[in-house]
């Protein structure tokens, strides 16, 4: 047995987790993974791989039994998120949306804005997270997005840029700045935009290196108007409340950057033991062996961290930014260089569409740019060490 089977035996799931477990790797295999190069190549929304995650119910794992949900524990959510992702990563990140979109209503909504908002994404709506705006990337404060109050209304004017799912959400979490509030920092304010909200429109869809059955919005916003009960906490409070998200959020682009990792790990060791040259296995050059141990020594020990940031935030903690940090970027870094090491190990194979290791490496790089790239995690990694 190889120590990736062992790993997981030794896993501690409960009776109930460890059947999810298998019901998503099983649909992972049979419907998600089968569609994934179609969807890929067709540059289009993965409806059959989407219908069969809503069929297993499985954004009711993070969402209170009190709104519909059925939830489980974070760290199993990120077990999913890997499972789906190494199946087809662009399918993950759409669940993996869902997720980020939403645990800010949870975790800060009022009872009023849970109980009307969130059993539809317990039985499978999609949500959004719109913060970046053409000059607001890295350093999200510059955003531009302005919110006006007016009566019981809120009136959004502004655009966004590059947002996952925009086109297909039925919830959007948008971020913007409020306009009776004169700070940079602290105008930042949340609200829920639902879709077809009149004035709030789709700019274009971008066309991709990876990722390309995800869609990535532009989304424009003119005097669109929505009730001002969609305001997540109170006017000014929305960098808090986006800071302490992206902490839950980044955790589990770590796992979906994994769901990479290990398809390309395994695509790799598949086919180093059965292609031959000079007599011998690819597998059986000690170079190469030497190669797979460093890249398998480094996904065993991000997979265990995340285990240990799931830990951290179950127990709920609150400070974890570093240790998310952390997960995100060695996670995303080990995606990059194991899909590049995959298609190095498939020679010229490796390098044709036909081999799955070719969208992985086209699928990889975007992990260590999205949700903070991976410049900005070494920043608030180093900076934590600094004496105040
Ligand atoms: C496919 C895709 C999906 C996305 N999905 C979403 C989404 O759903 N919602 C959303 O809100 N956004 C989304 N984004 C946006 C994404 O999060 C941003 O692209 C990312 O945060 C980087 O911002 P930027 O592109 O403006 O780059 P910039 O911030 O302009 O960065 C350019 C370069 O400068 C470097 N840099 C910037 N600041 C620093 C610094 N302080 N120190 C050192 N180097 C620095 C960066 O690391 C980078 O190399 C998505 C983007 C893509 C491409």
């Amino acid at each position: 047995m190889n120590v990736f089977s062992q790993l997981e035996q030794r896993r501690n799931w409960s009776e109930d987790e460890r059947i999810l477990l298998d019901q998503v790797r099983r649909v992972a295999e049979e419907v998600i993974a089968p569609n994934a190069a179609r969807y890929d190549a067709e540059e289009t929304f993965p409806k059959d791989s989407v219908d069969a995650i809503k069929a297993l119910g499985l954004n009711a794992i993070f969402v209170p039994e009190a709104y519909g949900g059925a939830p489980m524990s974070y760290r199993l959510y990120l077990a999913v998120v890997q499972a789906i992702s190494e199946a087809c990563a662009s399918t993950g990140i759409i669940y993996a949306t869902t997720f980020h979109g939403m645990k800010p209503l949870i975790d800060f909504g009022s009872e009023e804005q849970k109980q009307r908002l969130l059993p539809r994404i317990a039985q499978g709506a999609l949500a959004s997270l719109a913060i970046t705006e053409a000059t607001a990337g890295s350093d999200a404060t510059a955003m531009k997005t302005r919110f006006t109050p007016d009566g019981d209304e809120v009136v959004i004017d502004g655009g966004k840029l590059f947002i996952t799912s925009g086109d297909v959400a039925d919830l959007l979490l948008v971020f913007g700045k409020w306009s009776e509030i004169d700070d940079a920092r602290g105008a930042i304010t949340a609200l829920i935009v639902e879709k077809n909200t009149p004035g709030f429109e789709i700019t274009g869809i971008e066309k991709k290196l990876g990722h390309r059955a995800s869609s990535t919005a532009g989304l424009a916003f003119s005097g669109a108007r929505v009730p001002r009960a969609n305001i997540l906490g109170k006017p000014g409070e929305g960098l808090a409340l986006l800071l302490a998200s992206l902490n839950k959020s980044r955790p589990s682009i770590a796992a979906h950057a994994l769901g990479i990792a290990t398809a390309a790990f395994r695509d790799m060791v598949a086919y180093m033991n059965t292609r031959v040259q000079s007599g011998r296995r690819v597998i059986d050059f000690q170079g190469n062996q030497f190669m797979l141990a460093d890249l398998v020594a480094e996904l065993a020990m991000a997979e265990n961290w995340l285990d240990h940031v799931a830990a951290l935030i179950e127990g709920g903690g609150a400070e974890f930014g570093v240790e998310a940090s952390i997960a995100k970027l060695r996670a995303s870094d080990l995606a990059m260089r194991m899909a590049t090491e995959a298609v190095q190990m498939h020679g010229g194979y490796g390098y044709i569409r036909d081999l799955r290791v070719e969208r992985l490496l086209r699928d990889a790089k975007i992990t260590q740019i999205w949700e903070g790239t991976n410049q900005v995690h070494r920043q608030l990694i180093g900076r934590s060490f600094i004496d105040r």
